[in-house]
């Protein structure tokens, strides 16, 4: 099968990887695959906005110093400078493209100032369209969709002898999922921007495709980690068996809704003189720990003092989605869990996306680019992801204009592979993985659980990879393989963590440590 050879190969089609294609059409070949659809990522969920300096009255200053604050003694404070003065640059990328904002401006947790930049409570969904949108427009943009990345081909891959010596990505094995052929894709640039990994946990505000897999196959291959155990958990997400991820956003509770315990009682008053307008993290902690006492499954999010009219005319997305489930937020309490949000760490970066392998780049969600410390600041993870995909294009064009040519690259050897008759074992350990990661590796740590859950993903990867390689792989099991990966990452990172910081929380090491410092997670690279 032939190869599909172009400049710039671009995985992932959030905000990152779209904004990434657009630009760098201007300059030469993107090839843009995606695992599901086009408009299926994180970036389409988004319904906050984007954090971004406009009035005279803000300041950059000020954005800056509020997202240090989040960040808890972690960030860089170079990255965060850049990102936030070059947003109102960005944001007027996005208004060029035809994305239009409502005039005034929303006010997050954390932040001092009303900076947030939104369009009803769609802000992500209406990004998403006009980027997609935009990326029909380009001429020199290939877009394949239902194509999932497997594995990254490096020089290390190609030929063992030389792993791990002058690492340089050439491109990636991905199977064509409808077609079931693995095909090579080869580029001079190779940009992962495939979001977060909030489906290591159980509980996860994050849509079906957040399974963390351009973080796992960069660490596969020898990419520098970093940070992975800051997992920030949303308080609250609607918990329904059918709502798998549905997200009730922190303004519910900045227009008065009071949490309550399944019997009705009101219980924030216990944990922090703010009440239900506590630091995310800790209004999240707070549920865990009435969760983990009463053994309850859930607690409810009261808004019913507001009528019908305020709360379709603030909240149309969430009012007409509860109302699917049976729950009319005028009349009936919402019930709701913390669960998984957004990962502050991820594979290692330069403010530019280059990781520490040549010509492979990482944006977005992805990316540890020291932007977010130890805790992300609200609405500071799309502007990161759109600031940072238009400084890689600027690094990554220069790699592109130089001359290249590619190495013999065999095509993928399935061996003796053959059809699984057992796929009940990629569903059983995916539940497992998740579940044991919200109960050992969740908002509140301890030693001995994470001693615990590092012995079940020992023992899961295993079975995984003898799977993995006797039979004939599939979407799942690519996706069962990375989530393994990450909760692996994360259980590690957050045992090297012997403090508490951020949104990591172990009952061990409660205090912080005085001399913060990244956890930098690297291996020696395997094909
Ligand atoms: C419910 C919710 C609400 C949020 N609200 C806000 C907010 O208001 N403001 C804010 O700043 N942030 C918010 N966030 C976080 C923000 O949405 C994400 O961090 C951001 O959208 C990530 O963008 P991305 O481009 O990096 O990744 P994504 O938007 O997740 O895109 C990743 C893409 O990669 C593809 N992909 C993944 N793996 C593969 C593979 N192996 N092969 C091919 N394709 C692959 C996916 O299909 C997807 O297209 C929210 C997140 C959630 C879940």
């Amino acid at each position: 099968m032939a190869h599909h050879i172009s400049d710039y190969l671009v995985i992932g089609s959030g905000i990152a990887g779209l904004s990434f294609a657009i630009k760098a059409s201007q300059t030469g070949s993107v090839t843009l695959i995606t695992k599901r659809r086009l408009a299926d990522a994180a970036t389409s969920y988004a319904q906050g906005g984007i954090a971004a300096v406009s009035d005279p009255e803000d300041s950059t200053e000020r954005h800056i110093s509020d997202t240090l604050s989040a960040g808890a003694g972690l960030c860089s404070q170079d990255v965060v400078s850049y990102v936030i003065e070059h947003a109102p640059a960005r944001m007027q990328d996005l208004v060029d493209w035809g994305m239009r904002f409502d005039a005034e401006r929303g006010l997050e947790a954390g932040h001092t100032f009303r900076r947030v930049f939104h369009a009803g409570d769609f802000t992500g969904r209406e990004i998403e369209d006009v980027l997609i949108k935009k990326i029909s427009q380009q001429k020199n943009i290939a877009v394949f969709e239902n194509h999932i990345a497997v594995d990254l081909i490096t020089t290390g891959k190609i030929n063992r002898r030389f792993a791990g010596a002058d690492e340089r990505c050439w491109g990636a094995y991905v199977l064509d999922i409808n077609g079931n052929t693995i095909q090579t894709f080869l580029a001079k640039t190779v940009v992962l921007a495939t979001g977060g990994a909030g489906k290591v946990y159980l509980y996860t505000s994050s849509p079906d495709v957040s399974t963390g897999d351009g973080m796992a196959m960069a660490y596969r291959c020898g990419a520098t980690m970093a940070n992975m155990e800051f997992v920030q958990f949303h308080p609250t997400c609607l918990f329904h068996p059918q709502a798998k991820s549905f997200l009730i956003s922190e303004a519910v509770r900045g227009e008065g809704a009071i949490l309550r315990l399944k019997n009705g009682q009101p219980f924030m008053h216990k944990y922090h003189p703010m009440k239900e307008l506590a630091p995310r993290d800790i209004v999240a902690r707070a549920i865990d720990q009435e969760l983990k006492s009463s053994g309850e499954d859930f607690v409810y999010l009261d808004i019913t003092a507001k009528g019908e009219k305020f709360l379709t005319a603030r909240f149309p997305n969430i009012y007409s989605t509860c109302l699917k489930y049976g729950i009319d937020m005028a009349k009936d309490f919402i019930p709701v869990v913390p669960a998984a949000h957004y990962f502050c760490g991820g594979v290692k970066t330069t403010l530019s996306g280059e990781t520490s392998i040549r010509h492979l780049f990482a944006i977005g969600e992805t990316a540890c680019t020291g932007m977010h410390g130890a805790n992300r600041l609200a609405s500071n993870s799309l502007l990161e992801a759109l600031v940072c995909a238009d400084t890689a294009v600027t690094r990554a064009r220069e790699l592109v204009a130089a001359p290249c040519s590619f190495p013999d690259i065999p095509v993928w050897d399935s061996g003796n592979a053959r059809d699984s008759d057992e796929s009940v074992v990629v569903s059983q350990n995916w539940e497992e993985i998740r579940h044991f990661m919200g109960n050992y590796v969740g908002i509140v740590r301890s030693t001995k659980r994470l001693e615990r859950a590092a012995r079940r993903i020992e023992l899961l990867q295993q079975e995984i990879s003898e799977y993995y390689w006797n039979f004939i792989i599939t979407s799942d099991l690519i996706e069962l393989r990375n989530i393994a990966t990450v909760a692996e990452l994360v259980i590690h990172g957050a045992q090297q963590r012997r403090e508490s910081r951020g949104l990591h929380y172990t009952l061990d090491f409660p205090a912080s440590s005085a001399h913060p410092a990244d956890t930098i997670i690297r291996r020696f690279p395997t094909v």
